[in-house]
């Protein structure tokens, strides 16, 4: 890691539609201002992730007992029990500050582990604005099924995160931007990947159906959300 990251405390964290002042040792003991299923701020909300995280298990099981992928590599890498183990993530940013980095497990033994996952919502903060949020559980479980792809696939490489969170401010000045985008709710992410097309990653991620996936080929990345299921391309 080149450079430290700015201080978690220097930055804004706020909840999905429940704000909060972040501090790293509240934030780890006040489980009412951390997002799990049964604390999540709204009914509906947890209602929705809970039926994301359920269309993406039964898509990331039919990946991966589909043609799609090659089976025996697959089942070599015991991948039938992929969403049972500890999920993992490997993600990379390049900054203004140097390179980030995250690399472990966020999820284990039915529970999000707090400390790495403020860890991945640091890692995706607004960074023009400093200001991070409370990333989609989904969202990162759909990073990590598409990297469980990768895996098998022979490519074991960092998804190069290049936008996570953003303010509403930053999102407008975006050009192009959703007004009503899902990266300001902390539901959307672009990227690439090393060792695997844009286009490679965009069919793996819509095998996983957990949410929208937008391929901008020009440009080399993909748009990955949490959010209904439907797929475009881009420039
Ligand atoms: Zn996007």
């Amino acid at each position: 890691m080149a450079g430290p990251p700015p201080s978690l405390t220097s930055s804004r964290f706020t909840g999905l539609g429940r704000p909060c002042v972040l501090v790293m040792g509240e934030l780890l003991m006040d489980t009412t201002c951390c997002f799990d299923e049964k604390t999540s701020p709204t009914g509906q909300q947890s209602l929705d992730w809970q039926n994301a995280r359920r269309r993406l298990m039964k898509g990331a099981f039919a990946a991966l007992a589909g043609s799609l992928f090659a089976p025996t590599a697959l089942a070599r890498a015991g991948e039938r029990d992929f969403w049972s183990l500890p999920r993992h993530l490997w993600l990379r940013r390049h900054t203004s500050n140097g390179v980030e980095e995250f690399k472990g497990v966020y999820f284990a033994n039915g529970q999000l582990l707090m400390e790495p996952y403020v860890q991945i919502c640091r890692l995706m903060r607004d960074v023009r604005e400093d200001a991070a949020v409370q990333m989609s559980p989904v969202l990162l479980d759909i990073l990590c099924g598409l990297q469980g792809i990768a895996r098998v696939q022979g490519v074991d490489e960092p998804l190069i995160t290049t936008s996570g969170h953003r303010s509403r401010r930053t999102n407008s000045r975006i050009e192009g931007a959703a007004r009503n985008s899902l990266h300001v709710q902390g539901r959307a992410w672009d990227g690439r990947m090393p060792g695997m097309s844009s286009s490679g990653m965009a069919e793996a991620a819509k095998y996983l159906q957990g949410g929208g996936v937008g391929l901008y080929v020009q440009r080399e990345f993909v748009h990955i959300d949490d959010g209904r299921l439907r797929s475009w391309t881009g420039r």
